[in-house]
């Protein structure tokens, strides 16, 4: 079982008295929560089971969201990412929500890749600032066509990965070999979101399918990158097309190494500029429920946190969120204060959590003993 290597561990060593908490609660949450503590992460999670523990009554679902974030994790540690767009605007998508395609007259002016030096200085200062991971994001429906580009970016990533910092990427669709290649350059993770579920895709994205999203983490995982997938909530979904979306990413082969929940932050001049914003609730109930059925990702409170006041985002960390973004802004968005975050991170206790290669290299371990196995 791959819990084995993390500080995941089995519940019945530490606790033989979880079966109290079944007295007095015994909600889809509460007993799918005992079994991940129990048995660690599973991939054959049925569409019912997740809805189940979705629709347990909330502060149930809280408390064991809880639960299995302080088993898998150390619940005072939290990630802070920093996203930086480098090439911003122009982009030839359709995505409902997004300011950046060229569809929509959202104001977002198109410019070039930014150079080599503004970029590490922004890395750098998102370093001193104690980010551990530095993000780059281009609006781009692909990287296939941009050689050019694209070689500046590996330059990028090795570069910052030498200061020390993991290193994500966020360059819209990616073939087998440039995954390859960006491997090679050093780059952690590489985020590409599902968005919702399956069914609703179509409502929000037309110029790329849904298969396409998924093959494109295919190639991320093949290639040995942590993958980063997750979604938007307030986009006019149903909550079903909530549990559909944790339903595709609690069962791909391996979970992603990082789940973003992020609320939409409505933009003028988008397709979704008058959606209804998201409350606390919808995020706590996806937070605690992504914790529950993918215990050992990180889970990312991520766009739309500027919205939440400081208990709001409190009762996300509890829930089982472990991950968030600092910096100005997110992408054309604007983010929290950096000096609030301070506050709130001494307020609240929480650590940020350091840099990890280690867990790379275990998964580039795995993946050449699966090669390995697979070739003989
Ligand atoms: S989300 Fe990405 S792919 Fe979609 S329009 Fe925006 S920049 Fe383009």
């Amino acid at each position: 079982m791959m819990w084995v290597r993390s500080t995941f561990r089995p519940f019945q060593q530490l606790r033989p008295s979880v079966s109290l908490f079944r007295s007095y609660s015994s909600s889809a949450a509460a007993v799918q929560a005992e079994r991940t503590i129990k048995d660690g992460p599973r991939n054959d999670w049925s569409r019912q089971e997740i809805k189940d523990i979705y629709d347990s009554p909330l502060l149930d679902l809280l408390f064991h969201g809880a639960q299995v974030h302080r088993y898998a994790h150390n619940f005072r540690e939290v990630q802070q990412c920093t996203l930086l767009s480098i090439k911003t605007g122009g982009c030839s998508e359709d995505c409902s929500y997004c300011p950046q395609s060229s569809r929509y007259n959202t104001g977002v002016k198109a410019q070039r890749l930014m150079t080599k030096e503004a970029v590490i200085e922004a890395a750098k200062k998102a370093k001193e600032a104690g980010s551990t991971r530095f993000c780059m994001g281009a609006a781009w429906r692909d990287t296939v066509g941009r050689k050019t580009n694209f070689n500046q970016i590996l330059e990028y990533v090795k570069e910052i990965r030498d200061m020390g910092m993991e290193v994500c990427c966020t360059l819209g669709m990616l073939e087998k070999q440039q995954a390859v290649e960006l491997k090679k350059a050093g780059l952690t993770a590489y985020n590409h979101n599902l968005d919702t579920s399956r069914e609703y895709y179509p409502n929000i994205i037309t110029t790329r399918s849904y298969d396409e999203r998924l093959e494109t983490l295919e190639h991320v995982r093949e290639a040995g990158i942590n993958v980063c997938s997750g979604g938007i909530i307030g986009l006019g979904e149903a909550e079903e097309d909530r549990i559909g979306l944790l339903h595709t990413l609690a069962t791909l082969p391996s979970h992603p190494e990082s789940v973003p929940i992020n609320a939409l932050v409505s933009v003028k001049g988008t397709p979704l500029q008058d959606q209804k914003p998201v409350e606390i609730w919808e995020m706590i109930r996806m937070i605690a429920t992504a914790r529950i059925v993918m215990p050992k990702a990180m889970v990312r409170l991520s766009a739309g946190r500027v919205r939440f006041s400081m208990p709001e985002q409190t009762l996300c960390f509890l829930s089982g969120a472990n991950s968030i973004f600092t910096g100005e802004k997110l992408l054309t968005t604007p983010n929290n204060d950096f000096d609030a975050d301070q506050i709130m991170f001494k307020m609240l206790g929480l650590i940020p959590k350091p840099p990890s290669f280690a867990e790379e290299q275990v998964i580039e371990a795995e993946n050449y003993r699966e090669a390995a196995s697979g070739s003989a």
